[in-house]
């Protein structure tokens, strides 16, 4: 029964989605016109503005999120935007440079994780970036906030809030809509608590190093490799250390932010026993999954039931 008005409410949703879409066309001046980065803030905000306007995702689905940089066309965009809607400079670090071009009197940007504290990154983006581009961003702190739910909260209250400020005649309907949302949000976090509570094993290996805010809250520990891409065969002594990495951890899953092509997938199981599943760090669906009608709540239920692999 239960599958059924899941199924049925996902035709729904699709419904609506391309509904959505059609209305863009049509210029209703009272309606808002806003741009979201990466498809958590996009969900966010679009659960937020409800039927107030409409809301379009900046990355494309499918496009890594970190170190985007917006073309003229896409800035464009943004600049003609009623409200712009980002995470963090530390995520998108083109809104620093953006916001000397663009007039924010005209376009209001909100970021999502105002507030939040930040903890240090784990993640070795320097050392990435001087191999593949050159890039030498400040990656010193740790801006995967969203996949705590809390956090995840904090940030939808915080869209709802400075829309508020902005537009006081849709107060009442943003507060309403965001409250709605924070009630699903809620219920992921208590499925967290619940499955999680209590397991003897509280570590998890991760390739991409983007929960340890989410291990904070449930008091799990990250233990990141670095490395190691799911699409890229390892070397023999990258290999052969993470062989030892596991039989001196014991660990018995390593998780990837992709389904890893199936050659590297073999390999690492086969040279290390580990099993490899996926954790999702909700960076972007692709396009096949939003029209399955994929969201942040599905896919962090997806990533509990993978992290439950772990933590037992
Ligand atoms: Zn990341």
């Amino acid at each position: 029964m239960k599958k059924y008005l899941f199924a049925a409410s996902l035709v729904i949703g699709a419904f609506l989605f391309t509904a959505c879409g059609q209305t863009t066309q049509e210029s209703d001046s009272d309606e808002l016109n806003v741009v979201a980065t990466f498809y958590p803030m996009y969900e966010f905000t679009k659960e937020v503005v409800g039927d107030t306007g409409n809301v379009e995702l900046l990355i494309p689905a499918g496009t890594e999120p970190h170190d985007f940089e917006p073309s003229a066309q896409q800035s464009a965009k943004i600049a003609d935007a009623d409200v712009f809607v980002y995470n963090s400079s530390d995520m998108e670090f083109f809104v620093d440079s953006l916001k000397n071009t663009i007039d924010t009197d005209q376009t209001l940007m909100i970021e999502a994780a105002k507030g939040i504290e930040r903890l240090e990154s784990q993640e070795d983006h320097d050392e990435e970036h001087e191999e593949s581009e050159g890039h030498h961003h400040d990656h010193a702190y740790d801006p995967h906030v969203w996949l705590d739910p809390t956090l995840a909260i904090q940030e939808v209250q915080t869209i709802a809030k400075e829309l508020g400020e902005k537009y006081p005649d849709k107060k009442d309907t943003f507060e309403k809509n965001a409250a709605a949302y924070v009630q699903k949000l809620e219920a992921l976090d208590q499925a967290y608590t619940e499955a999680l509570k209590g397991a003897a094993n509280r570590t998890f290996v991760t390739q991409h190093a983007a929960f340890a805010y989410l291990a904070n809250r449930y008091d799990l520990e990250q233990v990141a490799i670095s490395g190691v891409s799911p699409d890229q065969e390892p070397t023999p002594s990258r290999l052969a250390e993470l062989k030892d990495f596991v039989e001196q951890n014991n660990v018995e899953v390593i998780y990837f932010e992709e389904n890893a092509s199936s050659k590297v997938a073999e390999t690492l199981s086969k040279e290390t026993g580990v099993k490899l599943e996926v954790l999702n760090p909700l960076e972007s669906l692709t396009n096949d999954q939003i029209k399955a009608g994929e969201n942040y709540v599905s896919i962090m239920e997806k990533n509990l039931e993978a992290l439950k692999e772990s933590i037992k």
